[in-house]
């Protein structure tokens, strides 16, 4: 899909936002919910999104949505390097799928990296369930 098109309700995070999908939760406030992402690339790997949405990606997204998402990557962010004490942290996100997107509701991604650690593949390799949940607990009481 490119940059353009038009939201499906049906994606997966929309999905999860509606409670129709399992999510290992990190955080949730009235603007965004963080949740760990099932195909890891690393440790910790968070995935944080809009609540109130139908942008796709970034450049679709109101104004007034940026301000609080922005502010609740940050707060995951910190509570991620506070939970797991990483030597460095990818904030990243990708528009339309030649840039790497695979899921059509604006998010943006947490991953942590330590010295010597490769990254893994980008949505490759499902990661145990229980670890997920661990890891979410873990990071949600460093939230602040
Ligand atoms: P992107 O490729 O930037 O669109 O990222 C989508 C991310 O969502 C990938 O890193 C996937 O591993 C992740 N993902 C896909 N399905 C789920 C799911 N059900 N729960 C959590 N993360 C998911």
């Amino acid at each position: 899909m490119s940059l353009d098109g038009t939201y499906d309700a049906g994606n997966i995070f929309a999905k999860i936002l509606r409670g129709e999908m399992p999510a290992a939760k990190v955080y949730e406030d009235d603007h965004v919910l963080a949740f760990m992402d099932v195909f890891p690339q690393s440790k910790g790997h968070t995935l944080v999104i809009p609540k109130h949405s139908t942008a796709r990606n970034f450049l679709d997204e109101a104004p007034e949505v940026v301000g609080p998402l922005m502010l609740g990557v940050q707060r995951v962010a910190r509570a991620v390097r506070a939970a797991l004490t990483p030597d460095g942290l990818v904030i990243t996100q990708f528009n339309g799928a030649p840039a790497g997107q695979t899921v059509f509701h604006l998010h943006f991604h947490i991953i942590p990296r330590w010295e010597g650690v490769a990254l893994g593949r980008h949505a490759e390799g499902m990661a145990d369930a229980a670890e997920l949940k661990e890891l979410a607990a873990q990071i949600a009481a460093k939230i602040s």
